[in-house]
């Protein structure tokens, strides 16, 4: 266990903005995450937990204790018969890490899933998702630590409740319990999803198609749209995708025929929020060091030192003109912590 001040949490958020909390505590086991619960009791309200900061927007300094489960352990195990391998991870793996460590071992399931940034114990919390595949397909268990108690429970894909960017953690369970290990099922033989436009384009030539193959695209294509938090901090897509009413949607369709949406479910519809984003003409809008990709409508950088506040302004400025425009509120993908929410999560 490690306790620390940290002087700055720039170097602990994508985004790179400053930021300060009152305390900074790492684990690097189950048990002591117990153990530092039972013997301190603290209150549910004074802690926030960190992973790899990149689906975070801190604001100021944050008057919390930060805790992180930084286990790094990866154990293999595969079933006698049948296709299956069982991987166990503790939470502080990088997810992009195991992707390929999994793909180096020969296994495969993980390949679409490939750089996205961010910690194994933060996947399942907005079941993470990419390229036609989400966590949830490949999720088996997790073990997490109840923060009010200390003790350890053992969570299903149904005590999940796995949804599009959500789980029961963003809901009923949201920060009450520090996740510590998540299995998750491989494959032995490859069995690639490439039906997701771009991939499928990319992969068109390809006869016996690996997972290695996929992943090398996904990469590819993500370097290609996305930009790197290394060179220009950010946090990824800043809103979800909305959903919205069969009705909802022939109206906004009608009024513009380009719209660009995905049927979900029984007559749901998702939109692409960087369409409306990009249509409301805030691509590459810009206020000081805060603003909108200007390749990637859906994501808000900080070219240098823009502060957490100066992104929730440009956050802000994008949620209200979408409204006026589509009449469509755009929530945010990204967690805002600072004293106080601004906005839900
Ligand atoms: C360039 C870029 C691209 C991205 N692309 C995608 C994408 O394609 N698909 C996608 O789904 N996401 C994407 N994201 C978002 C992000 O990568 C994921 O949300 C990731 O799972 C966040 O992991 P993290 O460890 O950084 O979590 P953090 O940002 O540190 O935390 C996120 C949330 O998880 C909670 N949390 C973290 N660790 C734990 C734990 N051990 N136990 C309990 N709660 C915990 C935190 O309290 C917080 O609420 C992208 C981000 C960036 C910067």
């Amino acid at each position: 266990m490690a306790n620390s001040v940290p002087a700055s949490l720039r170097p602990f958020n994508t985004f790179g903005v400053e930021a300060t909390c009152n305390e900074l505590i790492s684990f690097n086991d189950e048990e002591s995450i117990q153990s530092w619960l039972k013997a301190e009791k603290p209150a549910l309200d004074s802690l926030f937990i960190l992973g790899g900061g990149s689906n975070l927007l801190l604001l100021g300094h944050i008057p919390l204790t930060f805790l992180q489960a930084s286990i790094q352990v990866i154990n293999y195990m595969e079933q006698q018969a049948g296709d299956d391998v069982l991987v166990t991870v503790g939470a502080g793996v990088n997810w992009h890490q195991l992707v390929l460590d999994s793909l180096n071992k020969g296994y495969s399931g993980l390949e679409n899933l490939s750089l996205i940034p961010g910690n194994v114990g933060a996947a399942p919390i907005q079941n993470i998702g990419a390229y036609g595949v989400e966590l949830k397909d490949r999720f088996v268990s997790l073990r997490a630590v109840e923060l009010a108690s200390g003790d350890v429970r053992e969570f299903s894909a149904q005590d999940c409740q796995f949804g599009y960017r959500d789980s029961i953690f963003k809901r009923a369970l949201k920060g009450r319990y520090v996740i510590t290990q998540v299995t998750l099922r491989l494959n032995k033989h490859s069995q690639p999803h490439i039906e997701y436009g771009p991939l499928k384009q990319m992969l068109a030539d390809e006869t016996a198609i690996t997972a290695k193959q996929v992943s090398d695209a996904v990469i590819a294509i993500r370097q290609s749209k996305l930009p790197d938090p290394a060179q220009l901090g950010n946090a990824g897509s800043f809103f979800k995708n909305p959903v919205v009413t069969e009705e909802q949607f022939q109206t906004l369709h009608d009024a513009f025929p380009e719209l660009v949406a995905y049927p979900v479910g029984d007559k749901h519809y998702k939109l692409a929020a960087g369409w409306l984003i990009e249509k409301a003409g805030l691509k590459g809008y810009r206020e000081g060091d805060a603003g909108v990709h200007d390749r990637q409508a859906l994501v808000l950088v900080n070219y240098g030192q823009a502060s957490g506040d100066d992104i929730l302004r440009v956050a802000k400025r994008v949620r209200d003109k979408v409204l006026e425009l589509f009449g469509v509120n755009l929530e945010p993908e990204v967690w805002i912590i600072g004293k106080q929410q601004i906005f839900p999560s």
